[in-house]
């Protein structure tokens, strides 16, 4: 049983984002591999068993909201990062699990610093479609929207490097972060329903994590890929 934490579905769930928790899933019951969701929202406990944090996109207004509740969990969140546990985090959570997200009205927003990433929000809105070339995983395709320009520390290293879009701060076409087995990115959609290699690499850390048997049976991905090939010919 593979257990998959979905931080804050109500407030952190925007552009398609939960559409990930869904992919997953299914691509782990077409192995025959059991999964559970376990939701969090404020307030609630982290389960001891996580294997995969996922959180989506948010408005800065609902970042706030979650702000308290987010950091009041830095510790643990770090500690399970340490430990090898999968994070999918998607735009406003991956800014949040950074140093700090400053809004572009001023409001600071602590992070967790499980990332070595920092976020400025500006008036310029980083919008449209977009996919990454990444060294590891392929292309990643979804699209971006957001105010925040986020700056890799020494901590982390870029997911990947932006193709037409403008990816984490619009000038060192760097896209997301990773460390460990924490990825940190943009790109909205939800990203993996178009990126289904991704997918699996994610469910392969997690089993290797629990020494179970990671060789998952390839799937017929030709849908997702077709999908992918025609979003990468669309107008930004
Ligand atoms: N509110 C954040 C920003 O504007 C995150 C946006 C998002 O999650 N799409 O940058």
């Amino acid at each position: 049983m593979i257990t998959l934490v979905h931080l804050y579905p109500r407030h952190m769930n925007i552009y398609g984002d939960t559409g990930n928790v869904i992919v997953l899933r299914q691509r782990l019951r077409w192995r025959g591999i059991e999964s559970r969701v376990v939701p969090i929202d404020v307030g609630d406990p982290l389960p001891h068993d996580a294997d995969i944090v996922l959180g989506g996109g948010g408005q800065d207004a609902a970042q706030g909201e979650i702000g308290q509740d987010f950091v009041s969990r830095a510790a643990e969140l770090r500690a399970m990062a340490d430990d090898g546990v999968v994070f999918l985090t998607i735009c406003g959570t991956y800014q949040m699990l950074g140093h700090e997200f400053v809004t572009q009205d001023g409001v600071r927003i602590t992070g967790t610093s499980v990332l070595d990433v920092t976020t400025q929000g500006t008036p310029t809105r980083l919008i449209g479609n977009n996919y990454i070339d990444t060294p590891e995983f392929g292309r990643l395709v979804g699209y971006e929207n957001h105010s925040g320009m986020t700056t890799l520390g020494p901590g982390v290293r870029p997911l990947g490097r932006t193709v037409p879009g403008r990816g984490n701060n619009g000038k060192d076409r760097t896209e997301g972060a990773v460390r460990d087995n924490v990825f940190g990115t943009y790109l909205h959609g939800p990203v993996l329903a178009k990126s289904p290699q991704f997918a699996d690499e994610l469910a392969r850390r997690a089993l290797v994590r629990r020494g179970s048997d990671a060789d998952l049976v390839p799937l017929d991905d030709g849908l997702a890929q077709q999908a992918a090939l025609v979003a990468v010919t669309r107008p930004r």
